[in-house]
């Protein structure tokens, strides 16, 4: 067990919780070491974690300790099926993500405008998942077929999920999906410049 990477999924939680971007026992982050997923537990905040608090699982599901794991384990273990490279995830329930989730307007194909760069090296593509109950085994199936192509996952009237190779890494994108719902929410009104799809071009030949 490398306590080091369990400290740190605890103190992100926690900063999630303390910032606004988790409340109540909502949200939940998993990281995998070698074979095994460490996840949040259920039903308690993300904040004040500890590393004994924390529910190991096998890739299968089966359990490895005694702390019982966030019901959407079932999703987390998808991901890191079809994604071999990732070693974060990290699921939220954060206001501006799941107001746009909620939007009856919605374009699944075009979830967000193009307003800055950093959507693009971050967040892009945006998958967009149709509702399915929490937890459920329809969710988990359709999240493990989006997850070979996107690390950023919307979910309709729920949340996000975001994938890293690194737990800073699932950290930026959700941060970053969440913030550019919140632009979004505030220029929805206005006439705000798009990017243009020359600049669009550029970003995605200087940083892949
Ligand atoms: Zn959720």
């Amino acid at each position: 067990m490398d306590n080091e990477t369990l400290k740190h999924l605890c103190e992100t939680a926690d900063s999630f919780y303390r910032r606004g971007y988790a409340f109540g026992s909502t949200g939940n982050l998993s990281v995998r070491l070698d074979n095994q997923i460490w996840i949040t537990p259920t039903g308690k905040p993300l904040s004040a974690l500890a590393p004994e608090h924390l529910a190991c699982l096998n890739l299968d599901g089966t359990s490895r300790n005694e702390n019982r794991p966030s019901k959407e384990f079932p999703f987390h273990l998808a991901v890191y099926k079809q994604k071999p490279e990732a070693r974060s995830i990290v699921h939220l329930h954060s206001t501006y993500t799941v107001a746009l989730s909620c939007l009856e307007t919605f374009d699944p194909e075009n979830p967000l405008p193009p307003l800055t760069p950093y959507y693009f090296m971050r967040v892009a593509p945006l998958a967009v998942l149709p509702y399915f109950r929490p937890g459920s085994d329809e969710l988990a199936a359709a999240v493990e077929r989006a997850a070979p192509s996107h690390n950023c996952i919307l979910l309709r009237n729920h949340g996000l999920i975001c994938a890293g190779t690194t737990l800073n890494e699932a950290v930026d994108r959700a941060e970053e999906l969440e913030q550019t719902a919140r632009l979004y929410f505030i220029l929805r009104n206005e006439q705000a410049r798009h990017l243009t799809p020359h600049e669009i071009a550029e970003i995605h030949q200087a940083f892949k």
